[in-house]
């Protein structure tokens, strides 16, 4: 008979020695819920007529389903929302810091770690601290927030990511890996003293969400050590990260992510982190480093644009959700899921015979729309097109990631297609549900059955720079302006 002792005695499970079902469930049951809006497709045309075709000015309230970003749209759970209200908001020394601290230093042992609003509030102190003219900073593929508070302090950002990692057919397991020959080169030729910090993206967002391997994160370790460069991570997805190096990594199958996740920092000498992506929350972030001159510095710019160290631009309450937040993300049943997920959308895609960028990583899947619509020139945004059939069609709302975002050239005034147009589905955390995503892969199937039907775009107001945010579009009005416009 078995007694509470012998039930005791028995250990937990791993769950990587548990056997999986070939069903993919949410390991989540839903406790409040949050009705989304459906729409009309006279409505719809409506919405997106009053915003000028652009998805970034439409009221959420009118999208079915979000999928423009996974940053700060998680779902919090039942114990980050108790955390909550366990929030210590003094303004100094709060016991909420500690239980954050804590949290990030049990994954990532710094020996300073400084809150910041966001991600980008920790590069902007980072950079200010470590840039400036003439100095070179290295990563396997700058995020643009990164790569633009570089370049605001007058340095420079050198993407260095391996070659497959640009071709979007290419199956490489890590498609986010750093070219270690290429760093060499570079490091030699410019001279390690203008290179004050080389970085890795995990994954690497701007790659299409691709992990970096622990041998990769190793390796560049070891060639910045012998220069003398530290090595920081931009951690963003760095479980999602970890999920792939113990399916993929021959060696790691038996790890736990925590070990992982632990191994993978141990070769950096910081990183910066934005909370809204794997920390499972809607805004927060942070700056972690060993070196006690550099955090001197950054603490004192906290303090100028964040706040007092022991909050840094965030309520207590958003510090003991990150703390929550952190050991969520690293269970391994969480990113089975998660992963799976993502995966789940882009087989559904595939089968559709829709072109989608290869292997499908961590967090999106990016649909080729140049390749799906090859009547579509880039100039006329087929990415852009894709995007806007997908609202019209479905109420489903994505980002194009293209001709729209890159081609507009540094005098505002030149355009040139981009290397690809793509549209990405983010999948937010936590938040959606498989048949929300079944209903997704059918209206790309439908779409995909229409697609010859579909038109260009142009632009007919853009301000000089980041037009994807506010630029205003229509769609060519017939076939002969098309080709005309081609021509010119
Ligand atoms: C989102 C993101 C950032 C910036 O973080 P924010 O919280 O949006 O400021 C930096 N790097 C990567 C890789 C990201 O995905």
């Amino acid at each position: 008979m078995p007694t509470s002792t012998h039930l005791a005695s028995n250990p937990p499970i791993a769950p990587s020695k548990r056997k999986r079902m070939k069903t993919i469930i949410e390991p989540f049951r839903i406790k409040a819920v949050e009705p989304i809006r459906m729409t009309s497709r006279e409505e719809r045309t409506r919405f997106l007529e009053d915003a000028h075709y652009n998805l970034f000015s439409l009221d959420s309230e009118h999208v079915l389903i979000d999928l423009l970003t996974d940053s700060g749209t998680s779902s919090m759970s039942a114990n980050q929302w108790a955390a909550i209200m366990r929030g210590d908001e003094s303004y100094a020394g709060s016991p909420s810091f500690h239980h954050f601290q804590d949290a990030v230093r049990h994954l990532m042992p710094f020996r300073h770690i400084i809150p910041t609003h966001q991600g980008r509030a920790a590069e902007k102190i980072l950079f200010t601290a470590i840039g400036g003219p003439g100095k070179y900073i290295l990563n396997n593929t700058h995020f643009d927030t990164t790569r633009a508070n570089v370049e605001f302090s007058g340095a420079e950002g050198v993407d260095l990511v391996i070659a497959e990692g640009k071709n979007p057919a290419s199956e490489h397991p890590f498609k986010g890996n750093m070219d270690l020959e290429k760093l060499e080169a570079f490091i030699k030729e410019k001279g390690a003293e203008h290179i004050p910090l080389c970085m890795l993206t995990v994954t690497n967002n701007s790659g299409g969400g691709q992990p970096v391997s622990m041998e990769n994160i190793r390796e560049t370790k070891y060639v910045c050590m012998k220069y003398g460069i530290p090595l920081f991570l931009d951690a963003c997805r760095f479980a999602e990260n970890a999920y792939f190096i113990k399916m993929r990594e021959p060696g790691y199958e038996n790890h736990s992510i925590e070990q992982i996740v632990q191994e993978m920092f141990s070769y950096a000498d910081g990183c910066t982190m934005s909370a809204k992506k794997d920390a499972l929350v809607n805004i927060g972030g942070w700056l972690a480093m060993n070196n006690d001159d550099w955090a001197l510095n950054c603490r004192n710019l906290l303090i100028l644009t964040e706040g007092f160290p022991t909050y840094g631009g965030l309520a207590g309450r958003d510090l003991e959700a990150m703390a929550e937040g952190l050991k969520e993300v690293v269970q391994e049943d969480y990113l089975h899921y998660r992963i799976k997920s993502t995966q789940y959308l882009g087989q559904g895609l595939i089968d559709a015979g829709i072109p989608i960028m290869r292997p499908v990583g961590g967090h999106a899947v990016y649909i080729d729309a140049r390749q799906m619509l090859p009547h579509i020139e880039p100039l006329h945004y087929p990415g852009q097109a894709l995007a806007c059939e997908m609202y019209l069609h479905a109420g489903i709302r994505t980002c194009e990631i293209g001709t729209v975002m890159f081609g507009l050239q540094a005098d505002g005034v030149t355009e040139k297609p981009a290397p690809m147009d793509l549209v990405r589905l983010a999948i937010p955390r936590r938040v959606y549900t498989q048949s929300h995503i079944d209903y997704v892969i059918e209206a790309l199937q439908e779409i995909n059955e229409n697609k010859s039907a579909m038109r260009g775009m142009k632009i007919n107001w853009q301000p000089k720079q980041l037009r994807h945010f506010s630029a205003r579009f229509s769609y060519l009005e017939d076939e002969s302006l098309r080709r005309k416009m081609v021509i010119n």
